[in-house]
C-alpha cells in the first residue's frame, strides 16, 4: 500500500470526549470515527487489526474443535420470553418493533438463538458434545458508553456456546476454552489473568474473566489477587477479615443524642468508639424496590453482591428524598445518617427488604440508627433490641489487605480490562427453553451448556492500552494493520526513491504487509505518523544509502540499526514468519 493512496487521516488533536489512551490514539491515528455515542466506523487500518484478531480467534477456536456459524443480529421477543430474559435483561437490551408491530431486539448476546437452533438439530446424545461460535456485531444500550472501543454500544464479539451431556463434559470444555483463550490473547500480544467473576445477566454459576491488567482508568474492574492462585473481580471476591473490636461495651442499651452526627466517621469520634462497633444502614433501590443493607461501620457494600442477594437486575443508592419519603410512610421523621432497620415495612407498593452482611451478625453492644434524626441507639444487641434480619449474606466489598479466602495471606488489588469471559451455564437456558436430547436410555435431558465470549473490538483497544508510548501505538506484530513502513526521506531524491521502491517490492513479494510512505512530506512528519499509527518496523532510506545503509527501527523498543537494505528486509521477513 502506498501511503499517498491510503484512506487515513491523522489528527493533531485528540477528540474532546476521549478520556483514555486507546480512544485518544485510535481516533488521532485515523483508526476509528465516531458516528454517535458508543458507535464507531472502523476505518481501513482498524478493520485490518480487527480482522487479524478475528483470524487468531478463528484459528484457535477451530483448533479447539469449535465450529463457526453466523446467527441473525435481530432477534424475536418470543425467544427471549421463553428464557425469561425479555423482562429480566434491563435497559441494555435495544428493543424495537417491525412494521407489523412484532417486537424484536438487537442481539446483545445469543444464548436464546443458539439454544433454539440446537434444540431443533441436536436430538440425540450421539450428536453431543458440540461447541458453536460466531464473530459478529452486538448491540448493548450501555448506560455509560465511554472509552472509545472499550465500552461501545455497537461492538464486535466472538461468542461461543457448548452443549454437553454432563457436568464433567462441560468442565472439560470449559478448560479447553480456557486454554484456547490463553493462546488467543498471547498471540494478540496480551498478558491476561483469568479471575473468578460474577455471572451477571448471562447467568450460571462458575465463570471467569480474562483481564488485561492495567494501572490506568481504562481498567474498569478491580481485581483482588493473592500470591497463591486466588484472583477475583471485586464483584465476586471474598475475604477473611483481620480481627476487629466487635463489642461496643456500652454497659446498657439506650438512646443517645448524636446531633448532626450523620457520618460513620463523625459518629465514631463523637461516641468515642471504633467504627467496627457501628452497624451502618444503607438504603438502595434494586429495580424499583427498597432494600436496606446493614454492614459494619468500617466496611463498604459491594453492590453486585447485594443485587444478587435480592435477585435484582439494577441497583442504585436511594436519594435523600426517597429516604425521607420512605421514613414518612413508615411513621418516622428521619434523614439519611440516622436510618435503622427497625420498623421499616414498606415503600410505595413494595415491602422493604433488609439484608445483613455477615460482618454485623456477631456485633455486640453495638451502635445503630433508629430512624430518629440526631439520635442513635448504643449498646444494642440482636434479639434483644432489634431482630437480626433473616437474610445474612456476604455483601461486603473486599479491601486490599484483607486475607485471602484460600491461603490466608493479605490480598492485593489492581485494575483490569475484561477482554474475555467464560461461563458454565448448566441448564439455565436449556431447561426453560425445553432444549433437550435423548440420552442412551431414551430419556429426555436438557443440554448442559457453557458460553464463552471475547470482545474483539475491546481486545484491540486493550492492546493499545498495553502497548503505546507518548508518540503513539506500538502494535504487537501479529495484530498490527501493516508490518512495516518504508520511508524515503526525500521523495525528490531518485536514488532514495529507487531503493525504497525496491525494498517495498521485495517485502511485498515475500508476503510482508508493507506500506511505502511516498508522500511528498518532510521526513519528520512521516516519522511522527509512523510512530502514531504504530507500524512495528520502519525502514528509512536516507542519505546513508550512499554508504549502502538504511535505518531500521523497531517500534516496540526504539532500537535503531544502520544496516544494508537486504538485511532490513530479511529481519522483517523473519519476524513475520515467526508470528504465522
Ligand atoms: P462488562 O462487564 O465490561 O460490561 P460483560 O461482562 O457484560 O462486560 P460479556 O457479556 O461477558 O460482557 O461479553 C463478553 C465480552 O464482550 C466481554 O468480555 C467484553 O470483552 C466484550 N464486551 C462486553 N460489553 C462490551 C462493550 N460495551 N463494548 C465492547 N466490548 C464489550
Ligand atoms: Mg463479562
Amino acid at each position: 500500500m502506498k501511503m499517498s493512496n491510503m484512506f487515513v487521516q491523522t489528527m493533531r488533536e485528540f477528540p474532546s470526549d476521549a478520556e483514555v489512551i486507546s480512544h485518544k490514539m485510535l481516533a488521532r491515528a485515523g483508526y476509528i470515527k465516531k458516528l454517535t455515542s458508543g458507535v464507531y466506523t472502523f476505518l481501513p487500518l482498524m478493520w485490518r487489526v480487527l480482522k487479524k484478531i478475528e483470524n487468531i480467534i478463528r484459528d484457535e477456536m477451530d483448533k479447539a474443535g469449535a465450529q463457526e456459524l453466523l446467527m441473525p443480529f435481530v432477534q424475536p421477543k418470543e425467544l427471549w420470553e421463553e428464557s425469561g430474559r425479555w423482562n429480566a435483561y434491563g435497559g441494555e437490551l435495544m428493543r424495537l418493533k417491525d412494521r407489523h408491530g412484532r417486537e424484536m431486539c438487537l442481539g446483545p448476546t445469543h444464548e436464546e438463538i443458539i439454544t433454539s437452533v440446537a434444540r431443533d438439530i441436536l436430538k440425540s446424545y450421539k450428536q453431543l458434545p458440540v461447541n458453536l461460535y460466531q464473530i459478529q456485531s452486538k448491540f448493548r444500550d450501555e448506560r455509560r458508553p465511554r472509552f472509545g472501543l472499550l465500552r461501545g454500544r455497537e461492538f464486535i464479539m466472538k461468542d461461543a456456546y457448548s452443549f454437553s451431556t454432563s457436568q464433567e463434559d462441560l468442565e472439560r470444555e470449559y478448560q479447553n476454552m480456557w486454554q484456547a483463550y490463553t493462546n488467543i490473547f498471547k498471540r494478540c500480544g496480551l498478558d491476561t489473568k483469568a479471575v473468578q467473576s460474577d455471572s451477571g445477566a448471562i447467568g450460571g454459576s462458575v465463570s471467569h474473566e480474562f483481564m488485561v491488567i492495567t494501572d490506568t482508568d481504562a481498567g474498569e474492574n478491580d481485581v483482588f489477587y493473592c500470591e497463591c492462585d486466588y484472583s477475583a473481580n471485586s464483584n465476586h471476591a471474598v475475604s477473611n477479615l483481620p480481627d476487629a473490636v466487635t463489642d461496643g461495651s456500652f454497659s446498657e442499651s439506650k438512646i443517645v443524642d448524636t446531633p448532626n452526627v450523620g457520618s460513620i466517621e463523625d459518629l465514631s469520634k463523637f461516641l468515642n468508639c471504633p467504627q467496627t462497633v457501628i452497624c451502618k444502614s444503607l438504603v438502595y433501590i434494586v429495580d424499583k424496590a427498597p432494600v436496606v443493607a446493614l454492614i459494619r461501620g468500617d466496611r463498604a457494600v459491594e453492590e453486585t453482591k447485594l443485587m444478587n442477594a435480592v435477585g435484582g437486575l439494577d441497583i442504585r443508592i436511594a436519594t435523600s428524598g426517597e429516604i425521607e419519603e420512605m421514613m414518612k410512610e413508615n411513621g418516622f421523621d428521619a434523614v439519611a445518617g440516622f436510618i435503622g432497620p427497625k420498623g421499616l415495612k414498606k415503600y410505595g407498593e413494595y415491602e422493604v427488604k433488609i439484608i445483613a452482611d455477615k460482618t454485623v451478625a456477631n456485633l455486640k453492644n453495638f451502635v445503630i440508627g433508629i430512624n430518629q434524626t440526631d439520635k442513635h441507639l448504643v449498646g444494642a444487641n440482636w434479639g434483644v433490641d432489634i431482630e437480626l434480619p433473616e437474610i445474612v449474606e456476604d455483601i461486603r466489598l473486599v479491601e486490599a489487605g484483607d486475607f485471602c479466602p484460600e491461603c490466608g495471606k493479605p490480598l492485593k488489588v489492581t485494575r483490569g480490562i475484561e477482554v474475555g469471559n467464560i461461563f458454565q451455564l448448566g441448564t439455565k437456558y436449556s431447561a426453560p427453553m425445553n432444549a433437550v436430547y435423548l440420552d442412551a436410555n431414551g430419556k429426555t435431558q436438557p443440554y448442559i451448556m457453557g458460553c464463552y465470549g471475547i470482545g474483539v473490538t475491546r481486545t484491540a483497544a486493550a492492546a493499545v492500552e498495553a502497548h503505546h508510548d507518548e508518540w503513539g501505538i506500538k502494535w504487537p506484530l501479529a495484530i498490527a494493520p501493516y508490518h512495516v513502513v518504508v520511508v524515503p526521506v526525500s521523495t525528490q531524491d531518485n536514488e532514495q526513491m529507487k531503493v525504497a521502491n525496491e525494498i517495498y517490492e521485495q517485502l511485498l513479494s515475500a508476503g510482508v504487509e508493507a506500506v511505502l510512505d511516498d508522500r511528498n512530506e518532510r521526513a519528520g512528519v512521516k516519522f511522527k505518523d509512523a510512530d502514531l499509527i504504530g507500524f512495528p518496523f520502519r525502514i528509512t532510506v536516507g542519505k546513508t544509502i550512499s554508504e549502502g545503509n538504511v535505518e531500521f527501527v523497531e517500534r516496540s523498543n526504539g532500537e535503531k540499526l544502520a544496516i544494508p537494505p537486504q538485511d532490513a528486509v530479511d529481519k522483517v521477513v523473519k519476524a513475520v514468519k515467526e508470528i504465522l
